[in-house]
């Protein structure tokens, strides 16, 4: 049973960590492991994070189960079997749960423990963190770990308060089964998310609109089941699997196709992506050409290729035009993969709304109404996506040394030190907080670096006797400066989407203005670097 947090009187503990999600189970992991005395304190009312709340049907990884699964405890990869390639959201709940509960790390859990604030006590030396509750923490270092997409955004059209239906974020879908069977359901918006549960729903509901304001490129998916022969197999390869991951820009086990885009006539090329389409997950992405992310001409071919076979897919060709992207080619935001996405759309009870010809006026009673016409529906499901990156420390009122707001600081841009640390923020380490590698590529893969290299970093410093860790302001300028670099080379800088700088969920966030959220210079230069500066004892990190 989840434990409840409902002490009134200031708790102490060393370390604090926020979240318990993917990061937050393996940090706690490793603290409790070395003796400190740490807690979690979760929101919700149990763990797992994204796997807890994104119960929507369709959600499933697109990283490859195993390649996603921890990599740090080897009874926990004999013992656990994934059954699918690419498991669904159920079963990923059950592997955080499975987790937790081997190593029992729920009783250092409390829940429904919402972080409201957070504030620096220069002279202790100490966070004070208080929850929504009014329960009050003290720690000497806090590490949240809140996760690149744990802030939903709604729109805000007039009259969503109207809609006498069920209407839901997808974050936030029931746990109690929805009955949509025979319902006209409405589904506004076309990210990762909706197209999944588009796929999903479009053979199971009465009528399915899809409210789309720009398409995204998409793929499919391939998903297959796992026998247990090849369950033994991929067991067998995971010292294996888990090196080339690291290897690899993105944290897969696909690796980048060097051969050279030029050096390959057109043919040959096409060859290559009829063989990638057919392959699992991101193979068509992260094992194509390198090029396609630096070199116009290249993406320009991908591109083409994935539109012609969005036409071949959709039986209709004007709406086939409607779904292909003309703002950004392939690639160039983070890539939905699908199962059955495009032919949903070959359904008689399937219908695109194109709001780029009539916007979304308002939500009334009965629907929705664009400046065409009306929409009548029995629930409307808002795919809108997530405040990313940033969402999680902007809901929280974190303030530093003298009062100093994190918000602020961050108002146009995060500014971190390798994503761990904030001048000004002493002692709170985030764990795939922004500017790491973890929001550009698969998620665990990432957040095991962050988090053994946040640990290690305590060791250090407790062994020193430190009580006060620091980036300087050198230091953290130096690392913008290197995501700024990074970002600078790819090709995406110029298109919109939470993954690429201007996140178009976000009213404030796209005006213009590139928000430099995350480091683009791939999971192993970036595993690299930390390891590099945890050898060299932490330069640029001042220790008292
Ligand atoms: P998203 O990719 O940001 O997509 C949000 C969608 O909502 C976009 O189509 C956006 O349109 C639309 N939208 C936002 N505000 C709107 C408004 N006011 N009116 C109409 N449409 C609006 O969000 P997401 O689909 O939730 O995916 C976010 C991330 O979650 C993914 O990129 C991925 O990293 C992760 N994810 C992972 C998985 C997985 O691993 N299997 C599955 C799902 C999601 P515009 O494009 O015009 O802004």
């Amino acid at each position: 049973m989840p434990v409840s947090q409902t002490a009134w009187e200031p708790h102490r503990h060393e370390v604090i960590i926020i979240g318990a999600g993917v990061s937050g189970i393996y940090q706690i992991k490793r603290l409790t492991d070395l003796g400190i005395d740490a807690v979690v304190l979760e929101g919700d009312d149990d763990l797992g994070g994204t796997w807890y709340r994104n119960r929507y049907p369709g959600a499933r990884f697109d990283s490859e189960s195993y390649t996603y699964g921890y990599s740090w405890s080897r009874e926990v990869l004999d013992e656990w079997s994934w059954k699918e390639r690419f498991s669904g959201q159920p079963e990923n709940l059950r592997y955080l749960n499975f987790v937790a509960d081997k190593f029992d790390l729920r009783r250092h859990m409390r829940f429904d423990a919402r972080v409201s604030s957070m504030d620096w006590d220069n002279d202790a030396r100490e966070w004070t963190i208080k929850l929504d509750s009014g329960a009050v923490y003290i720690s000497r270092f806090v590490i949240p770990s809140l996760g690149p997409l744990s802030m939903p955004t709604l729109p805000s059209y007039p009259g969503m308060g109207d809609f006498t239906g069920p209407s839901f974020h997808t974050y936030h879908w029931p746990e109690e089964p929805v009955s949509l069977e025979g319902k006209r359901v409405g589904v506004i918006g076309t990210g990762a998310t909706g197209i999944q549960v588009i796929g999903e729903l479009a053979d199971k509901v009465g009528e399915l609109k899809v409210f789309q304001r720009r398409p995204n490129w998409s793929s499919p998916l391939n998903n297959s089941e796992i026998s247990g022969e090849e369950m033994v197999e991929i067991r067998n390869r995971y010292d294996e699997i888990f090196a080339s991951c690291a290897e690899s820009p993105g944290g897969f086990e696909h690796v980048p196709d060097w051969r050279g885009f030029s050096s390959l006539t057109e043919q040959e090329r096409h060859a290559h992506y009829d063989f990638l389409y057919t392959q699992p997950g991101f193979a068509i992405l992260v094992a194509n050409f390198a090029e396609i992310f630096f070199d116009q001409a290249a993406n320009d071919e991908i591109s083409a290729y994935i539109a012609n076979r969005i036409r071949d897919r959709v039986d209709d060709p004007v709406l086939a035009e409607k779904l292909i992207p003309k703002d950004h080619g392939f690639g160039m935001q983070r890539l939905p993969l699908e199962t059955n996405y495009f032919e949903a759309y070959n359904r008689e009870n399937v219908h695109l709304v194109d709001l780029s010809e009539a916007p979304i006026e308002r939500i009334t009673m009965s629907g929705i109404q664009t400046t065409a016409e009306h929409h009548d529906l029995d629930v409307i499901v808002y795919a809108t996506g997530f405040d990313a990156i940033t969402g999680g420390y902007d809901r929280i009122n974190i303030r530093g040394i003298d009062g100093l707001l994190l918000g602020d600081v961050w108002a146009d841009s995060p500014r971190t030190f390798v994503g761990v640390l904030a001048h000004g923020f002493p002692n709170m380490f985030m764990v795939a907080g922004p500017q790491s590698v973890s929001g550009s590529t698969n998620f665990p893969r990432a957040i095991e670096t962050g988090v053994d290299w946040v640990t290690n970093l305590l060791i250090h410093a407790r062994s020193g006797g430190c009580t006060r860790i620091e980036a300087t302001a050198e230091a953290e300028q130096d690392w913008v400066d290197e995501v700024v670099r990074a970002h600078e080379r790819m090709m995406f800088r110029h298109s919109k989407g939470w993954f690429t700088g201007y996140n178009s969920n976000v009213a404030g966030h796209h005006e213009g203005k590139i928000r430099y959220q995350a480091y683009f210079g791939g999971a192993p230069r970036y595993a690299a670097k930390v390891a590099e500066l945890a050898a060299a004892g932490y330069p640029g990190v001042t220790l008292t």
